[in-house]
């Protein structure tokens, strides 16, 4: 089980005075689960996953893995690719998941059946923008991980282009179980995607509804039944995406001082 409990996590402004980023987060994954984490900008998404992931330890709360560890085991997806542009495809694939024979076999597998087969030996220049995330995504799921955090991975992206990502997304999590945290803007990639929704409060972020789904997959954000439920969740909550729910309906955070 993934435990997060931040009381407080602040930056030090220009003018060396704190600038609170989170308080009072409560989010709970359990093993396998997906779930996406929606806010307006600015509330500390990245902030958040970069403390769970362990980039940044400079934090008054408590990260309990579950069985995941910093050094290992957690594959991480940014809105930038960050792939090194010096190395082809398949070694930024093994940058991560080191030189031996397994992890050759699995990185030739894994990018085989995302489609980068040819493409193998090939530096990152040369390709398209949705190759790139597929490189990053193959890179993400190489290692095996328990835990993967997705920073809006898909932005800026053409819808067919982001779609299909999407789909390899959720059939690469479907194969490997890992708890998938991913972090959106757009409900309706989350609507899309998640086993459970958790909606962030405008800064400093806190978890303000969180919102179970039980539709099947495979599920487009351009599915009727997606659409539905985003119209119903606002009719419901007007100002969610804002970061407010609805009085009494919401989750307290209840990490709160
Ligand atoms: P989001 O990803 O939801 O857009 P961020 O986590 O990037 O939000 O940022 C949350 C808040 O913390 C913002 O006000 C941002 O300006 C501030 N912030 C983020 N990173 C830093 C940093 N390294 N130093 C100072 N302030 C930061
Ligand atoms: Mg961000």
């Amino acid at each position: 089980m993934l435990e997060i409990a931040i009381r407080r996590k602040s930056y030090p402004d220009r003018g060396g005075q704190p600038h609170l980023a989170l308080s009072g987060l409560a989010l709970n994954a359990a093993p396998g689960e997906f779930v996406c984490v929606v806010g307006p900008s600015g509330c500390g998404k990245s902030t958040l996953l970069n403390v769970v992931g362990g980039l940044d330890r400079d934090v008054d709360g408590r990260v309990s893995l579950g069985g995941a560890a910093p050094e290992h085991g957690i594959g991480f997806m940014f809105q930038e690719p960050r792939l090194m542009p010096w190395l082809t495809v398949l070694d930024n694939v093994l940058l991560v998941a080191g030189q031996s024979d397994a992890a050759q076999r699995r990185a030739r597998d894994l990018l085989g059946a995302m489609g980068l087969g040819e493409v193998m030996d090939a530096f990152p220049g040369r390709l398209s923008g949705g190759m790139q995330r597929r490189v990053a995504l193959a890179r993400a799921f190489v290692i095996e991980p328990k835990l993967l955090l997705m920073d809006e991975p898909f932005v800026s992206l053409d819808v067919p282009t982001a779609n299909r990502l999407r789909a390899m997304l959720v059939e690469l999590w479907q194969r490997c179980r890992c708890t998938v945290l991913f972090v959106t803007h757009d409900l309706r990639e989350a609507l899309s995607l998640a086993d459970r929704v958790c909606f962030l409060s405008a800064a400093p972020g806190r978890v303000v509804l969180e919102y179970p789904l039980a539709l099947p997959r495979p599920r487009m954000p351009d599915d009727a039944t997606v659409q539905a439920l985003q119209a119903s969740l606002l009719a419901q909550h007007p100002e969610l995406l804002a970061g407010l729910a609805t009085a009494g309906t919401g989750s307290d955070g209840s990490a709160d001082d």
